[in-house]
């Protein structure tokens, strides 16, 4: 096991793009650029709450080095930066954004292949704009069990390795409504092939700077999608599929498992398709495919859990505008749509496949998944309770599922056994409940979940983090000495809890 100094360090993107002549600095306009250089902001009291086993051991780091993970005194090898790049937020041109609080330290050398490191609220670069670049240990929490989450619930992902208190008070309008409080700062640390996001390229197309773009493009390509070229017009199409079809596959395992990211700008739309910034997210409990946990959104709930597919096929057709000073002929840029709307529909059948335990997905079983979702929707209904029950289920009777509903007295239980009997006759009463126990997991991170985690962590008790961490190792297993606490619907205190029910991007 190595020390962050012994991690052999590599800064390919440093070398390939063009960047900030000026190091760290004040907030500004960064233009021709695609990173500035800063130095992480040192913690006070920097102390390690906690650690991902698994991404130490892909790296092959000893545990600790809290200082250097909380914005220290870099160790020879990283040579920090901050990403410039721009986006479309709740669907308006932005504008140049960037790391505002996130400062890569480097690129590592591993057996699996080269990984970025990247603290998360170690202090300002030139990209903060008006904020202070640090990050509070409520919102790092979150990220740090939802990241690690997510990946063991097969959602693509970035990583987290550590998360450091720092020791620090921060201000914070929790949800802008005037009260303003001290909070804990803590820093995450935070992994990933790159960090690089569709506004990383939108930044260089819409000031029509296309050297940069084309230099941008040929990096992402040589060092991440290798089997992929930027000569021509075929190879781009044929590079922006795979990116298409990795979007897809993202967010139709979001809906599979009932994540909402909340905020899908398209600076949080990752080149790789993997689910990436951790802010304002949720999880269905009642399946309500209009719900958002951002009150941000409030007004047209643009970000909502039923809306995800579309808004990643918005998100990519703004890449895919970025891309058309590289094109001799852009309308084949269409393609990429076309490309995206398939994929996306090959995997959300599937997805309903094995939710249901069918052998395949057939035509007509798309009215067997219609009514489903109209049920569903009926009475308030938990998403996560109801799947995983189903996949035990011995015949088609509602009774056995009235566990999954929030109001027992208001089942509609002739619908229900209805299509039950369907579904029952459709499956000939032998659903692949093998499928279906790896479609449909036993525990995800709901929001009262982490909520009770962060009540604890902010008096200094880390251990819910510490087990619910645990927990999520194993999602889709049964872990019967867990099924009191955690295989639950969402208590009546967390309706419209602060936290549960309503977040902010305040983070
Ligand atoms: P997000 O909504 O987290 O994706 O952030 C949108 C933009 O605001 C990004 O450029 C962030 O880096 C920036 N940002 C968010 N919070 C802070 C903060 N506390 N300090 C500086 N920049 C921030
Ligand atoms: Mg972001």
């Amino acid at each position: 096991m190595a020390t962050l100094e012994s991690l052999t360090w590599l800064n390919r993107f440093l070398d390939d793009t063009p960047g900030d002549s000026e190091f760290g600095g004040a907030s500004r306009q960064v233009p021709h650029a695609c990173w500035s250089r800063v130095h992480p902001s040192p913690a006070p009291h920097p102390e390690l709450i906690l650690w991902s086993q698994e991404m130490a051991h892909m790296l092959n780091l000893e545990r600790g080095q809290a200082e250097t993970l909380a914005g220290g005194t870099p160790v020879p090898g990283m040579d920090p930066y901050a990403q410039r790049y721009g986006g479309h937020q709740f669907g308006n041109w932005a504008g140049q954004l960037g790391d505002g609080r996130a400062i890569t330290l480097g690129e590592v050398e591993t057996e699996t292949g080269v990984v970025e490191l990247q603290l998360k609220g170690a202090g300002k670069t030139p990209y903060s704009r008006f904020a202070d670049g640090k990050a509070v240990l409520r919102s790092s929490i979150r990220e740090f069990l939802c990241s690690e989450a997510m990946h063991h619930l097969g959602v693509p992902t970035t990583r987290a390795l550590s998360l450091v208190s720092t020791g620090e008070q921060i201000l914070r309008d929790m949800m802008y409504d005037g009260n303003r409080a001290y909070e804990q700062g803590a820093v995450v640390c935070r992994v990933a092939p790159s960090f690089l996001r569709f506004g990383s390229f939108q930044i260089h197309s819409s000031t029509g700077d296309v050297e940069t773009l084309q230099t941008l493009v040929k990096h992402a390509i040589q060092h991440h999608f290798p089997t992929h070229s930027s000569d021509d017009d075929d190879g781009l199409v044929r590079w922006l599929n795979q990116i298409a079809q990795d979007t897809a596959l993202m967010v139709s395992h979001w809906m599979r498992v009932g994540f909402v990211h909340g905020v899908m700008n398209t600076d949080n739309m990752s080149l790789h398709g993997l689910t990436i910034d951790y802010g304002p997210y949720g999880w269905l409990e009642d399946y309500n495919p209009g719900w958002t946990p951002n009150t941000t959104d409030n007004s047209t709930r643009r970000y909502r859990y039923g809306q995800q597919p579309q808004i990643a096929a918005w998100n990519l057709a703004r890449l895919l505008e970025a891309m058309v000073p590289l094109m001799d002929e852009p309308e084949r840029l269409h393609e990429v749509l076309t490309a995206y709307t398939d994929c996306f529909d090959m995997h959300h059948n599937r997805m309903w496949a094995e939710k249901l335990g069918l052998d395949t997905f057939a035509k007509q079983d798309e009215e067997l998944v219609r009514t489903l979702n109209s049920l569903l929707q009926e009475v308030e209904t938990d998403m996560t309770l109801f799947f995983r029950l189903l996949c035990s289920l011995q015949s088609p009777d509602i009774s056995a599922l009235r566990f999954a509903f929030y109001d027992e007295s208001t089942i509609p239980e002739q619908a229900w056994n209805e299509w039950l009997s369907s579904w029952w006759t459709r499956i000939a009463g032998q659903p692949n409940r093998e499928v279906m126990l790896q479609a449909n997991p036993k525990y995800v991170l709901r929001n009262w979940m982490a909520q009770l985690a962060i009540d604890a962590a902010e008096k200094g008790d880390f251990s819910v983090c510490e087990s619910l961490h645990e927990l999520l190792l194993n999602p889709y297993d049964e872990q019967p000495e867990q099924e009191e606490e955690w295989f639950q619907k969402r208590p009546e205190w967390a309706r419209h809890r602060v936290g549960c029910s309503m977040l902010s991007c305040s983070s």
